[in-house]
């Protein structure tokens, strides 16, 4: 044996193990990607859902979705999300106060609707009330107020998929809503999307389907760069699985968010991606 041979092994063997963890540590990286709370999700139910449950479970999972604000039409996809208790998946379940499809339509002057609401609620579980729609006036009408009301009393979020003036007039209706706005108003100009922010604190915006937060090549618009980095508290992720066709294309869905979600500072990624809804549904 030549002396200083060991020296030069264990140098080796040394060297190895750094190129070895070197190796490692991206590939680590990226089979851990920012977990997300999907805060628009509808399970529906009529008469059977896209995906089984045991499919839909299996889709979270891959796309490491930990968390779901769940609703239904009926109501019967949620409970079957609730009832299964499945490990590593946080159900956050929100009554929809639609039957079928056309309620979407006629929901706010109906009262057959508001009773549907106070039995539904009864189950004990539920943490808000919608998806549901409405335009301008519409939400004027005397049932959307008891409806607003009801939330206020029994401490529940509203998900409303509404204009600006709408969401104005569930304000108005009882100053102490809390609205999640789904889509934040879609296409509505930013500066009026920071407005609305500042005007009401007890308004969160979740970003499905809401134009203009990338521009050329996926990155993210100074407008919205802007926006985040103003209110890093008041925003959400949603797939918004309202057809078949969004289950379909739900790995991408997920997959842009991440997209965006990396061009900016980890806190603020880490906040929109979960840590909001952890904060307003878990209190944490
Ligand atoms: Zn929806």
């Amino acid at each position: 044996m030549r002396p200083g041979a060991a020296g030069t092994g264990w140098r080796r063997a040394a060297l190895g193990a750094v190129i070895l963890l070197a190796a490692l540590l991206p590939a680590r990286a990226a089979e851990e990607p920012i977990e997300i709370f999907d805060a628009h999700l509808h399970y529906n139910w009529e008469p059977k859902p896209y995906y089984a449950l045991d499919e839909v479970l299996a889709l979270f999972k891959k796309n490491r979705v930990t968390g779901i604000l769940a609703t239904s039409r009926p109501n019967t996809g949620t409970h079957a999300l609730v009832e299964a208790k499945a490990e590593g998946l946080w159900v956050v379940p929100f009554l929809r106060p639609y039957r079928v499809r056309p309620d979407i339509q006629t929901w706010f002057n109906d009262p057959a609707i508001f009773d549907l609401i106070e039995q539904e609620y009864r189950r004990g579980y539920y943490r808000g009330i919608g998806e549901f729609h409405l335009s301008g006036q519409a939400a004027a009408s005397p049932w959307v107020k008891k409806t607003v009301d009801f939330a206020v009393k029994h401490d529940l979020y509203l998900h409303a998929h509404a204009d600006d003036v709408a969401i104005d007039i569930l304000m108005r209706h009882n100053p102490r809503a809390r609205i999640i706005w789904a889509h934040t108003g879609f296409g509505l100009a930013p500066a009026r999307v920071a407005e609305m922010l500042a005007t009401y604190p007890q308004l969160w915006g979740e970003l499905s389907y809401r134009s203009g937060i990338t521009g050329e090549g996926g990155r993210l618009t100074p407008e919205w760069r802007d926006l985040f980095a103003r209110y890093p508290d008041r925003f959400l992720l949603g797939s918004d699985t309202w057809i078949a066709e969004r289950w379909a294309s739900y790995g991408d869905i997920i997959a842009g968010y991440r997209g965006w979600l990396k061009q900016l500072p980890p806190e603020t990624a880490a906040k929109i991606a979960h840590g909001n809804a952890r904060r307003l549904f878990a209190g944490q």
